[in-house]
């Protein structure tokens, strides 16, 4: 007897209609014949919506919230999010110009990111976007590339914090980082902004991803904000903006449960009225990427042959690493573990089986389920992936040995 994972905590996002998921409306195998093939990502647009005013319901109503749009950069999906968020946050300039096809003002979206190249940087400056600075060389760069178009450029400091965000997916700040300037060199920065032409609009503090201990993330915001009081005095004009980040998770795995967010909107408002009193006209912007459309989306692929090797079953599926590497367990993960996983078309299925469902590529890392207990499933069923809306599609490498593309829809 091999082992089995123990199914997942159902995914209640999605209904179900007579044995089928049900996203946006519309059963899965009907979805799939209007897509016309498989593999495919959908994405929910009622989901979306409905996490953001839930989250607004928990935050400071001052509080605001930008979209870190490299979590699903997908055009329709930006689009939508520019009619629910009040800005941003962009991490090259692939990313600006979707995000420029959309409503949102330049003025409400920023671009952060170590390395951005001198052309990237003018296309920035053109556009009047804020640039998150995170080296001296790039403060030098956007103040040579003002002073050449004549346009000043609106900048703010991204700060690596001297503290860490506690029991993080991905630690993004405390000890040394490619990420921003370090908190101690921050002041000699101020300086040099002083002596440029530029417009100051204040600090950027991102430490960390994939985060689902309300205490961790309250913390972590705290000092964000006690660090940007402290550095107040030494800036060139009062503060416009303080992003303080986020790394709002989202479940996985068996044994997560939800942020708790309604404990994190209480626990900001003492510290933003602190900010408030010594920066009365600025913003105080969250971050959030993962959070906002992760739980919104799906993957979907078809069942194209299905075998027994040495007493394990083996669902092979048309779709796998080269779409989704997150859910192959090889995107951040140390331990592999399963995403939750269904048969979108047997979703109550009554007899259940041991299967592992891998993807057709030649590597055993294709796997996008490894000894889970499922409905039966039979070929031209189809499998489902959850939680599948943010660090999907564009965070895997789809040229892996040239496999046809998925298609993404949102509905
Ligand atoms: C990746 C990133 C985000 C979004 O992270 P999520 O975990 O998706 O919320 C936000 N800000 C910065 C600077 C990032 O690099």
């Amino acid at each position: 007897m091999t082992p089995t994972t123990p199914q997942h905590a159902s995914m209640i996002q999605f209904p179900t209609l007579e044995n089928q998921l049900v996203i946006g409306g519309i059963p899965i195998s009907r979805l799939a014949q209007r897509v016309g093939s498989t593999p495919f990502y959908a994405y929910d647009r009622s989901l979306m919506t409905e996490r953001v005013a839930e989250l607004r319901q928990h935050m400071p109503p001052e509080l605001k919230i930008h979209y870190a749009m490299k979590a699903n950069p997908m055009p329709a999906v930006v689009q939508h999010m520019a009619s629910l968020v009040d800005g941003f946050d962009l991490a090259s300039a692939g990313e600006m110009q979707v995000a420029l096809d959309t409503t949102m003002p330049a003025a409400q979206i920023s671009m952060a990111g170590p390395g951005k190249r001198p052309a990237e940087l003018l296309q920035a400056v053109a556009a009047g976007i804020t640039l998150h600075v995170e080296s001296f060389h790039e403060l030098k760069t956007i103040a040579r590339l003002s002073e050449q178009t004549g346009i000043q450029a609106r900048v703010a400091i991204r700060i690596n914090p001297a503290f860490e965000l506690k029991s993080s997916g991905m630690k993004m700040g405390g000890g040394p980082k490619q990420f921003g300037i370090d908190e101690e060199l921050v002041p000699e920065a101020l300086k040099l902004i002083k002596t440029l032409n530029l417009d100051f609009q204040g600090f950027h503090i991102y430490s960390g991803s994939q985060n689902l201990k309300a205490e961790a993330i309250i913390d972590a915001q705290q000092k964000s904000i006690a660090l940007a009081i402290s550095l107040s005095d030494s800036c060139p004009c009062p503060i416009k903006k303080l992003n303080i980040g986020g790394g709002y998770g989202i479940p996985y795995f068996p044994g997560e449960s939800p942020l708790d967010t309604q404990a994190i909107g209480e626990a900001l408002a003492k510290p933003m009225a602190e900010f408030k009193l010594t920066n009365p006209k600025a913003e105080l912007i969250i971050e959030l990427g993962r959070f906002l459309v992760g739980e919104a989306g799906i993957y979907v692929c078809e069942i194209i042959d299905k075998k027994i090797s040495r007493g394990q079953t083996y669902l092979i599926v048309n779709g796998g690493l080269h779409h989704h590497l997150a859910a192959s367990g090889n995107f951040g993960q140390v331990i592999r573990k399963n995403y939750p996983v269904a048969i979108g078309t047997k979703m109550h299925g009554k007899d259940v089986e041991t299967v592992s469902i891998v993807g057709p590529l030649c590597t055993p890392l294709d796997i996008l389920a490894d000894r889970m207990q499922l409905p039966t499933a039979e070929i031209g069923d189809l499998v489902i992936v959850y939680q599948s809306g943010a660090y999907g599609y564009t965070a895997s490498p789809s040229k892996f040995l040239s496999q046809p593309d998925a298609v993404e829809v949102l509905v």
